[in-house]
Order: structure tokens, then sequence, then C-alpha cells
């Protein structure tokens, strides 16, 4: 061993500084992998289940959403965001407009009386090139942070530009992991002027079709307290602040669920709006929920 000790003072400083550079980038590593594996904990891969209710209407369906975990003030209540569009290949696929493939009530992005329509459609291009599916984004991934920080888990069911899940697969894993699905858009309309926000409401021809029978007043009283949070932001509403839309999200969802559309090709994004988009969304599903949860329709109090 002495012998050992006094043949590595041979080698030098030199020798000796890498040697204890070596065993320094080694102790990094190990604790970045601990950090990443700490990371990992609090989020988890979320695929759809074929067992589920209606998951036999997904034609799309190989991708996976992501269910993060908040780490303080937890109130166990998931929020299931949406960031509209970014599906390859999603306009090349049909799905069924509904479960029971009945014709739709409206128009929209398939024209009223279609039995099917896109599995996803494209989306809108911004008058500044931008994509729509990139702004949801960035606006679901702004609204994932404050929400974590107020102790809601999140549902990302698109966590980047491209993510295999249709709308139908997208509303299913929501049904069956969050509490309430929040897709996010902005309205393809053509004008050269920001109209404002609205939520798209449960048009009267579904109210009567299962499973919206049962679950269209939540959708719509979700929908109204986003608005009325975006309002509180400083955001003003296109007329009335909801259109009545017959859309596959509402026609396959059992939860609270609303599509908002938080503009227009003509609106002007940037750091400080998303941040007051994202800000006005996290008030309206605070008071969705602790409404909801006063009214004793639960064992939850938030
Ligand atoms: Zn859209």
């Amino acid at each position: 061993m002495v012998e050992k000790v006094q043949h590595f003072q041979h080698y030098g400083t030199g020798f000796r500084i890498l040697i204890c550079v070596f065993i320094i980038a080694f102790i990094c590593q190990v604790m970045v992998q601990n950090a990443e594996a700490a990371v990992n904990d609090t989020s988890e891969e979320v695929f759809l289940n074929p067992e589920w209710l209606y998951a036999e209407f997904s034609e799309i369906n190989t991708g996976n959403a992501v269910l993060y975990r908040a780490e303080e003030n937890r109130k166990d209540v998931v929020i299931g965001l949406n960031a509209g569009h970014g599906t390859e290949g999603g306009a090349l696929v049909y799905t069924y407009c509904h479960p029971d493939k009945s014709p739709k009530c409206t128009g929209g992005t398939t024209e009223e009386g279609a039995i099917q329509s896109y599995a996803v459609s494209d989306g809108m291009i911004f008058h500044n090139g931008e994509t729509e599916a990139d702004a949801n984004l960035l606006v679901a991934g702004k609204l994932k942070e404050k929400l974590l920080d107020a102790g809601f888990d999140v549902l990302m069911i698109r966590d980047d530009a491209n993510v295999q899940l249709d709308n139908v697969a997208r509303t299913v894993i929501c049904n069956n992991v969050a509490d309430c699905h929040i897709a996010i858009h902005f309205d393809s309309d053509g004008l050269d002027y920001d109209k404002g926000c609205f939520f798209i409401s449960v048009p009267d021809g579904l109210k009567s079709m299962r499973p919206v029978s049962f679950n269209w007043k939540p959708c719509d009283s979700l929908g109204r307290l986003l608005v009325d949070g975006l309002v509180d932001q400083g955001f003003f509403l296109y007329e009335d602040g909801y259109v009545p839309i017959d859309l596959t999200q509402t026609s396959y969802s059992t939860i609270p669920s609303v599509d908002i559309e938080l503009g227009n090709q003509s609106t002007v994004l940037n750091d400080e709006v998303i941040d007051r988009y994202a800000e006005g969304l996290l008030e309206g599903i605070q008071v969705f929920f602790s409404e909801k949860y006063s009214e004793g329709k639960s064992g939850k109090s938030l």
C-alpha cells in the first residue's frame, strides 16, 4: 500500500489534478441523474386505454399525454390541458363526430350534417406567420406552471409540437384521468382585427344526446368562468363570450369540458399577453373548483 501511495505521488501534481477532475465529474453526473429521477417522480406518461368508454372511436392514439403532479399545496384535482391541433397527419384521417354516429347539428371546421370530421384539423396561421398550434402550446405551458404552483395536477395532452392523439383520444384520456378538460385555441375567422375571447358553448341540438345530456351544464359553467377570468385580466369578449358549436370534444366528454378561443389570427402575442391569458384561465379554474366543492359534490375541499 505504501508503495502504491508512493507510486501515485511519483506521477506529479498534474496527474493528481486530472484524477481529481475525473472524480468530481463523476460525482456531478450522479447528482444530475438523481435530480432527473426526482423530476420524473412527479410526472407520468398516460396512454389511451382501449378499454375506456369511446376509446374505440379513436383513429390516432400511438402518442401519450403527460401527467404532472403538484409538489406542494396539493388539491388532488387534475386539470386536463389540451393545446389544440399539433397532430401530424391528423387532417388525413376521419373520426365520427358523435359516439352515436349521428350528424353534426352545427357547422364548424366540418359542415353541419357531416357524420365524420378530421381526426385533428391543422389549425390556423396567424398574420405574422406563426401557427395556432404553437401559440396554443405556449399558453398551455404557461398555464401548466401556474396550475402546478397553485397545487393542481396537470394532464398535458400535448407537450411538444406533435402528439399522435386525435380529438377523440384526447377527450377520452381526459375523461378518465382528469377532473376537467380545457382545450386552448385561437379562432380562424378571416378578420383583420382581434374580435376577442369566447368559449364554445353546447348547442341545443346536442343536449339530448348521451353523454352530453348529463354533462352540458358543467361544461357551460366552466366556460363562463374561464371567460370571466379573462375579462378580469383585461381581455374583451366576442359578443356575449360564447358561441354554440357542435364539437367532437363536447360530444365525447363525460367531465366538464370546454374549448376556449382566446383570439384569432390577428391577435398579437407576447410573453406579457400569454401570462395574462394563463392568469385569467387559472382564475376561472380556481373559481369553478371552489364552487363545485363548496356545493358538497365531493369530499374534497380546496
Ligand atoms: Zn383551433
